[in-house]
């Protein structure tokens, strides 16, 4: 415990968070924030991003941290490519990635799945998890080694009816995480994923199954879970600069369930 009471010290630390401008990745934004690390918010919402970079840097300043956002589109190579200069030049390095941002897709069965919509969830579920690590890796290894966290979910260890495209995604995302962990295992890189379960975020409770308007389908949703409760975001930040900080030195390829219990089902 560090003096302030944060538990951990990254004061000396840059971190990337992508899909920052809300739910999960903007709690974890502001935890790397509150351990005193310069934080970069990476999303497609630039409002709510600039709004959260603003808030957050406040918080960073007490610890000597910061934190600003960039625009940066996940599928897209050439905005990901930027991102991650951007943030090496803003301040100076990169030692820890979160690879956060995703989409819930459509609800339907595979049989009535519109294509389309198949190809933009993996457009940024998976393929934007691949192109965010191709670039992060080379940074992490100017910088002698870090740390990455990718975002599955529980969808990436059992199936969901109707949820398909993001299922198979984030199955693909624990392959990935594997594969890198592998490579990268003897670089001082350490590659793990969060398998998150139903987290209380815009995703959830707004859209998708779109709790907030429906408590018998909150009731439903909690009962899936053995503590019968929704997680909150600041649960998986928790969990995502644990495997981040040393204390994690020796895990690595592991994808960390958070999820009240409701894969020991
Ligand atoms: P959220 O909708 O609150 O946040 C997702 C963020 O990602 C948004 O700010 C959005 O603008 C951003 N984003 C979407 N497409 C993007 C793109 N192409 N490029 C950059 N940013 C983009 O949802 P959340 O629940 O915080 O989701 C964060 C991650 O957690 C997702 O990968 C999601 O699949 C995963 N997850 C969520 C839950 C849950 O129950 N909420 C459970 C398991 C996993």
């Amino acid at each position: 415990m560090t003096s302030n009471g944060t538990i951990y010290d990254m004061r000396d630390k840059v971190a990337l968070v992508t899909g920052a401008s809300s739910g999960i990745g903007r709690a974890t934004a502001l935890a790397f924030a509150k351990a005193g690390a310069r934080v970069m918010l990476a999303d497609v919402q630039d409002e709510a991003g600039d709004a959260a970079a603003r808030e957050i840097a406040a918080c960073a300043r007490l610890r000597g941290g910061d934190a600003r956002f960039v625009h940066a589109d996940v599928s897209s190579a050439a905005d990901v490519r930027a991102m991650v200069a951007h943030t090496v030049e803003t301040f100076g390095g990169l030692d820890y990635a979160f690879n956060n941002a995703g989409i819930e897709g459509a609800l339907a069965p595979t049989a009535d799945y519109p294509d389309e919509t198949w190809q933009r969830v993996l457009a940024i579920n998976l393929t934007g998890v691949f192109l965010c690590m191709k670039h992060e890796i080379p940074a992490l290894r100017a910088r002698g080694g870090g740390a990455i966290v990718n975002n599955a979910s529980i969808l990436g260890l059992v199936g969901f009816a109707s949820a398909p495209a993001y299922t198979a995604a984030k199955h693909g995302v624990l392959g990935l995480t594997k594969v890198t962990a592998q490579e990268l295992a003897t670089e001082g890189i350490r590659v793990n994923a969060v398998c998150p379960g139903f987290i209380e975020t815009p995703m959830v409770m707004e859209r998708g199954v779109a709790l907030a308007h429906d408590d018998a389908a909150r009731r439903e949703v909690a009962g899936l879970h053995p503590m019968n409760r929704l997680g909150t975001s600041e649960e998986i930040a928790a969990a995502v600069l644990w495997l981040c900080s040393g204390a994690a030195s020796f895990v690595t390829g592991e994808p960390l369930v958070v999820d009240g219990g409701y894969v020991t089902r």
